[in-house]
């Protein structure tokens, strides 16, 4: 009997060290797997020449679409598709899926860490009892504040948003938020107020942020926005790192028109060695880690695994990008 080939679902990156990888698992009965480096330039051709998928972390436009003639869908790896040049996607026809719902919990609980880290000094605190605390003479240590009492403004209350909300409330915060849809139903539920953007910056004591990188968010949070928060507030971003202006973020952190600010995400990844960020004593930075638990991971593999089954099996995907709903493509 003549064997029959597989569709092939290419991800470009080196092989993981694990094998077989989440994804092998859970597509292996449908799909072959091939992982090749987008450095292997003449592989990486070749098979993009074949694929009928990809799972992607990365920038995805113009030049692999065009050199990809049976790809039916790009399932990127999270929830922010600014890496993926959606317009050429539907010029090829190509779906764009993402992973929705599954990283909230995570990412909402990295931001309730850095907000603790933050007004609890932690980083502080365990430097101190590495070098300081048991030297002679030794009184005084890094007081901190307390969450509870102080104002949370959120701006971006989607499904990220709504999960820090409801980590705050617990910590007996008050809850503000801008957004630029009012969601009624959350405000009765979580006891939130919906406040204009001016307003949230003006009062809030910690600001965090959760909304997509578009073009409209694009350095939201530049110099004047800096200038409007209370110098006793903390800035927590989590969402991407062009959605405030660094330059300004960190002239207002050197000259203290802020308290402090907890990043995961960054203008430019890894976040480069020489930057202020890292010098400054009021920072807390992480590496673009919201989802990088092994939860969330796996629940991540299952999503994007699940949208390439339905479209290998001819379905439109469940959780294709907003701008592609109502689109059906025929490859
Ligand atoms: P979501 O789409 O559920 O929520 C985004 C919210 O932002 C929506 O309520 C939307 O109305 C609002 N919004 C969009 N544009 C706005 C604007 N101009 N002004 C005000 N509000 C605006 O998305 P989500 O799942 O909550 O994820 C949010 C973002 O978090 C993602 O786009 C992604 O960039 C980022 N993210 C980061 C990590 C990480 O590892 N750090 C992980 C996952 C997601």
């Amino acid at each position: 009997m003549k064997k029959q080939n597989k569709p092939i679902v290419l991800i470009p990156s080196p092989p993981p060290k694990e094998r077989p990888s989440d994804f092998e698992i859970l597509l292996g009965d449908i799909a072959e797997i091939r992982y090749v480096s987008p450095s292997d330039k003449q592989e990486f051709e070749k098979t993009l020449k074949e694929a009928e998928a990809m799972i992607v972390w990365g920038v995805t436009g113009e030049e692999v679409l065009s050199k990809a003639p049976k790809l039916k869908v790009i399932s990127r790896i999270g929830v922010g598709y600014d890496s993926i040049d959606v317009d050429a996607c539907n010029k090829y026809q190509v779906y764009v899926t993402i992973t929705p719902g599954v990283v909230s919990n995570a990412v909402a609980e990295l931001t309730i860490g850095l907000m603790l880290s933050l007004s609890r000094k932690i980083k502080m605190c365990d430097e101190f009892v590495r070098t300081k605390w048991a030297m002679p003479n030794t009184f005084m240590f890094p007081m901190g504040s307390d969450l509870a009492g102080k104002i949370l403004g959120i701006i971006g209350l989607g499904r990220i948003g709504y999960e820090v909300a409801a980590r705050a409330k617990a910590f007996k915060m008050n809850l503000i938020y801008y957004d630029k849809v009012r969601n009624e139903k959350a405000e009765k539920k979580l006891d939130l107020k919906y406040v204009n953007f001016e307003d949230l910056l003006k009062i809030s004591d910690f600001v965090t942020i959760h909304v997509p990188l578009t073009k409209e968010t694009t350095c939201m949070i530049g110099e004047k926005e800096l200038k409007l928060m209370k110098k006793t507030a903390y800035l927590i971003n989590t969402s991407r790192g062009s959605v405030i202006n660094e330059k300004a973020l960190c002239k207002a952190l050197e000259e203290g028109w802020i308290a402090g600010a907890g990043l995961d995400v960054f203008e430019t990844e890894p976040l480069p060695l020489d930057s202020p960020l890292i010098k400054n004593e009021n920072t807390v930075l992480t590496p673009h880690v919201g989802t990088a638990t092994y939860e969330t991971r796996h629940l991540m593999a299952l999503s994007v695994t699940n949208s390439i089954r339905e479209v290998l099996s001819g379905k439109v995907p469940t959780n294709v990008v907003p701008e592609q709903r109502c689109k059906v493509f025929k490859k």
